[in-house]
């Protein structure tokens, strides 16, 4: 598969070197050239695949030639090593939990998967490569996580002081090796805006090999559509009509659930669940996209400004606005509604849901009231003891930590605090 970048200024490129790179040389996402639906008996056979047949399968053609099917399928085969179960709230609402790999993120798949493509790239390359990223929450301790100890790798994360949670800060401050954490005084607008800012600096980019571990990258972004695939195969026959709501901050999620959906997979419609962060929310009622700076709220990794995949979506319906409301729905909810819904979530149905959760759970009964037969699947993209100060405090209750977590809350912290851009570049220059 060949790649474009969607500000149609570059060569087209392989699978490898869009992984290599991250973003195109006019700065621009890259997007594959083609997206091939499957057969009609792969969804009808779904029963008969295990998560890593179904995971194969989808993401073939979006590596092939770069990366050989044996090897492909050891990758996915490491990359899922974990549940992703379903699990029914009532009779029109389910959550597809997310949250059982190393970091308890969703994350956790798109960097695996990514992690081990750059590795098997990097596998004879004596040249270094440097991972960029920037997390508002759980992409960090992700990228930490899933790249750790891969050689030929070294990783930076920027992250903004005081607006992750002390979970998540311990998760990507505490693992030592090839993992570097940088604290930035800032918010994750400014932390994205710095990375950006270093793919561009020709100085920089001309002494050393930096790519993106965000969903902006390929091999990041695309394997999160393999969560739809397995949410189908626990639920189909059971329900007709499935409607997916997704919590939502960069739009990496949502929309590789639309690619999922290019490829055959029957989706009725998709829900971007927002925070206060509503950028397209307020486009779909206005047709007017205008971002404004992030504010802080509880579901903090969506506290996204400017929604990086957005521009993905816009290709996925060739930027026909009504094709893409026929298809997708927006709202937009305050931190307030979110600490009601996590208590009714757990009175109502015993359940513990984050706040990202809750914020899907919401889209979903909002949704719900229109369209009263459809059956609404949000992603629950974090555990909730990772928001665990908000969690306890709703719902009254003590939550046990699981053994992930209480593995990195005992360890010290590492980072270096920056203020700018020249710190950053200095810090890698060094
Ligand atoms: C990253 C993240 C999101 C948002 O996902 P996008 O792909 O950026 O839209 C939602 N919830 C949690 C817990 C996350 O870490």
């Amino acid at each position: 598969m060949n790649y474009y970048s969607l500000n149609k200024k570059a060569p087209n490129t392989t699978f490898k070197n869009a992984v290599v790179k991250g973003l195109a040389p006019d700065k621009g996402l890259y997007f594959p050239e083609s997206i091939t639906p499957l057969s009609k008996s792969f969804f009808s056979n779904i029963d008969n695949l295990s998560y890593s047949e179904i995971a194969f399968e989808a993401i073939k053609q979006f590596v092939s030639p770069d990366i050989p099917e044996h090897t492909l399928k050891t990758i996915v085969k490491e990359t899922l090593s974990f549940d992703f179960p379903v699990v029914k709230l009532n009779e029109n609402i389910s959550t597809l939990e997310l949250f059982h790999g190393p970091t308890m993120a969703f994350k956790d798949v798109g960097a695996r998967f990514m992690a081990r493509c750059l590795g098997y790239f990097n596998q004879k390359n004596t040249n270094e490569v440097t991972v960029l990223v920037a997390t508002s929450g759980d992409t960090g301790g992700a990228v930490a996580n899933g790249f750790l100890g891969i050689k030929g790798v070294n990783v930076v994360i920027l992250y903004p002081s005081g607006k992750v949670s002390d979970i998540q800060e311990k998760q990507l401050t505490t693992l030592g090796q090839n993992i570097k954490a940088l604290e930035v005084n800032g918010t994750f607008d400014d932390c994205q805006a710095m990375v950006k800012t270093a793919f561009l600096d020709e100085e920089l980019t001309s002494q050393m090999q930096l790519t993106s571990a965000n969903s902006i990258n390929v091999a990041r972004w695309l394997p999160q559509l393999f969560y739809f695939m397995f949410a189908y195969k626990q639920l189909h026959g059971k329900h007709k009509d499935i409607v997916f709501s997704i919590p939502s901050g960069n739009f990496g999620n949502i929309c590789a659930g639309m690619v999922a959906q290019q490829l055959g997979l029957p989706i009725k419609h998709f829900i971007a669940s927002n925070n206060a962060n509503n950028v397209v929310t307020r486009y779909l009622i206005s047709q007017m996209y205008e971002p404004k700076p992030s504010v802080q709220t509880i579901s903090n990794a969506m506290d996204v400004g400017t929604p990086s995949n957005f521009i993905r979506i816009q290709e996925i319906y060739k930027n026909d606005f009504d094709a893409l409301k026929e298809n997708m729905s927006s709202y937009s909810f305050s931190d307030d509604e979110t600490k009601k819904a996590i208590l009714e979530i757990y009175n109502d149905y015993n359940y513990v849901a984050d706040p990202h959760g809750a914020v899907g759970y919401l889209g979903c009964k909002k949704y719900l009231e229109q369209q009263p037969n459809t059956h609404c699947v949000f992603l629950e993209t974090a555990h909730p003891t990772k928001f665990l100060d908000v969690v306890e405090d709703v719902i009254q209750n003590k939550q046990a930590l699981p053994p992930q977590i209480e593995a990195v809350m005992g360890k010290k912290k590492h980072a270096t605090n920056i203020d700018t851009y020249l710190d950053l570049k200095n810090y890698l220059l060094k």
